[in-house]
C-alpha cells in the first residue's frame, strides 16, 4: 500500500517522501484514512510504530482543507505527557506540514513562557503541548481553547501514569464540544478504556499491535547477576560488545546518576537524562547522544518517553521497572520502524517476581543467561522460605556462556506455583 492510496495530497507526499519514507506502516495504513474521514479513533500504538505521522499527516490534511482566511485560533491541539515527546511531535509536525501554510508552535514547562506567549500571540493552527503549562497559559489568558476542532492525546498512558487526569479534564471542559477526537496509547488498561470513554465519541478501534506486545525485531535477554555486580557487567557488555549507543534504564534519579559516574570513571561516555535535569540539561544530553558523542544515555522512565532516536540498537534494564507495562514502553526504544534492536535486563534476585509479572503480561518466558565471572552468589529470594540455588553453575569456559540458564528457567518453573498467591500483589502494584 502506498501513502497516495491513503488519500493524502501532493504536498504532504512530498514531504513524506523527503522523510524517506517508502510504505505507511500499519498503525499509518488504519488510522490515517479514518481520520481523514473525520472519525474519532481509539488507537493502540507502541513507539516506534510511526503513531506520530499516523495522526499529524491527516491533521495537517484536514487542517489545510478547512483553513480560516482571516485569523489563526488554535485548532488542533496534541497533548503530551512529556517534554522531550512534545518537542519531538512538534518537529515531526514542521517537517510534514513543510509544504502547506500551516503554522504550530510547542509549548512545555521548564522554559520561560515569554516567547511561547509571543508566538501564540502570532496566531498557531496547531499546538503541541504537555498540559501543566498549557493550562498556565491558558489561566494567563495567553491562550484560548475554544476553537479546537482536533484533540490528540498522544501516550495517554503516560499521563494517566503521570498524574495527569485531572489536567486532561480541565483541559476538556476549556473546549468545544464538538471535535474530532484521537487517543493514543501503548497499553489499554480499564483506565485508559474509561479516559476514553469520556472524551470520544463512537470511536474506531484501531490496533496496530496485539495488546502490550513488544516489538517483534526486539532480541530480549535476562543476564541474571547480583546487584553489586551489575555496573561491572554493564561495563563490560558495552566495551566488550564496543557498542556505540546504549540507552540504559535505572529505577531512580540518583541511580541514573551514580551509574552515569561510574561508566564515565570506566572511560564509557555517557549523561543523565532524568526530571531533576533542567531542561536544557535533557537537550544537550539527548543532542549529544543522537549524534554520537556520546555512547551511553541513562535514563529513568519518565524522562525516556518521548525520546525519538532512530535505529536504537541497544536498550538496558539496569534495574527492571516495578510496573510490568514500563517494560514494554522502554524496550519500545530499539527496534524501532522495523529495525532490529536488542533489549538486555540485568536481573538479581530481588527483581525475580518482576520478571515473572513481565513475562506473564508478555506472555513469553524470556531468555536467560549468565556470564562467566558474574555467577549470582545470592539465590535467596526475599520473602521465600526456600532458596532458588541453582543446582550447578554449568556454564561453559568459553567467554559467554549460553548457559541459557536452566536452572533460572527451573527456577520460574517453581516460581510459577507461587504466582497464583501473589496475584494480588500484582494486581496492586499495576494499579500504580
Ligand atoms: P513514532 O512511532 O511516531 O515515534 O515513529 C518512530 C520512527 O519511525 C520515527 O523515527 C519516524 O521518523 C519513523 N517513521 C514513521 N513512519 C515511517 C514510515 N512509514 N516508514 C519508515 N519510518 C517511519
Amino acid at each position: 500500500m502506498s501513502f497516495k492510496s491513503l488519500g493524502l495530497n501532493n504536498a504532504l507526499l512530498k514531504a513524506i517522501e523527503k522523510q524517506g519514507y517508502k510504505n505507511p506502516s500499519p498503525i499509518q495504513e488504519k488510522a490515517i484514512p479514518l481520520v481523514l474521514e473525520g472519525k474519532d479513533v481509539l488507537a493502540s500504538a507502541q513507539t516506534g510504530t510511526g503513531k506520530t505521522a499516523g495522526f499529524t499527516l491527516p491533521m495537517l490534511q484536514i487542517l489545510n482543507d478547512t483553513k480560516h482566511p482571516k485569523f489563526r485560533p488554535i485548532r488542533a491541539l496534541v497533548l503530551t505527557p512529556t517534554r522531550e515527546l512534545a518537542a519531538q511531535v512538534y518537529d515531526n509536525v514542521r517537517q510534514y506540514g513543510a509544504n502547506l501554510n500551516m503554522k504550530s508552535t510547542v509549548v512545555f514547562g521548564g522554559v520561560k513562557a515569554k516567547s511561547q506567549i509571543a508566538t501564540i500571540k502570532q496566531g498557531v493552527d496547531i499546538l503541541v503541548a504537555t498540559p501543566g503549562r498549557l493550562l498556565d497559559l491558558e489561566n494567563q489568558k495567553a491562550l484560548s481553547l475554544k476553537r479546537i476542532e482536533i484533540l490528540v492525546l498522544d501516550e495517554a498512558d503516560r499521563m494517566l501514569d503521570m498524574g495527569f487526569l485531572r489536567d486532561i479534564k480541565k483541559i476538556m471542559s476549556l473546549m468545544p464540544a464538538k471535535r474530532q477526537n484521537l487517543l493514543f496509547s501503548a497499553t489499554f488498561s480499564k483506565e485508559i478504556k474509561e479516559l476514553a470513554a469520556g472524551i470520544l465519541h463512537n470511536p474506531v478501534l484501531v490496533e496496530a499491535t496485539p495488546e502490550n506486545s513488544t516489538a517483534e525485531k526486539v532480541a530480549q535477554k535476562i543476564f541474571r547477576v547480583d546487584k553489586g555486580k551489575k555496573t561491572e557487567l554493564v561495563t563490560k557488555l558495552i566495551t566488550d560488545g564496543n557498542w556505540k549507543q546504549v540507552l540504559i534504564f535505572t529505577r531512580t534519579k540518583h541511580g541514573a546518576n551514580k551509574l552515569t559516574k561510574k561508566l564515565i570513571a570506566s572511560k564509557v561516555s555517557a549523561a543523565a537524562i532524568h526530571g531533576n535535569k533542567s531542561q536544557g540539561a535533557r537537550t544537550k544530553a539527548l543532542a549529544q547522544f543522537k549524534s554520537n558523542e556520546i555512547r551511553v544515555l541513562v535514563a529513568t522512565d519518565i524522562a525516556a518517553r518521548g525520546l525519538d532516536i532512530p535505529l536504537l540498537p541497544h536498550v538496558i534494564n539496569f534495574e527492571l521497572p516495578n510496573v510490568p507495562e514500563d517494560y514494554v514502553h522502554r524496550i519500545g526504544r530499539t527496534g524501532r520502524a522495523g529495525a532490529k534492536g536488542e533489549a538486555l535486563s540485568l536481573v538479581c534476585i530481588e527483581e525475580m517476581e518482576y520478571i515473572r509479572q513481565i513475562e506473564k503480561l508478555l506472555g513469553q518466558k524470556l531468555e536467560t543467561e549468565i556470564l562467566e565471572g558474574f555467577e549470582p552468589q545470592n539465590n535467596d529470594e526475599p520473602g521465600k522460605p526456600n532458596s532458588n540455588k541453582p543446582k550447578k553453575k554449568n556454564h561453559t569456559p568459553r567467554n559467554k556462556s549460553k548457559n541459557t540458564s536452566k536452572n533460572a528457567s527451573q527456577n520460574a518453573n517453581n516460581n510459577r506455583k507461587r504466582n497464583d498467591t501473589r496475584s494480588s500483589r500484582r494486581e496492586n502494584s499495576k494499579r500504580r
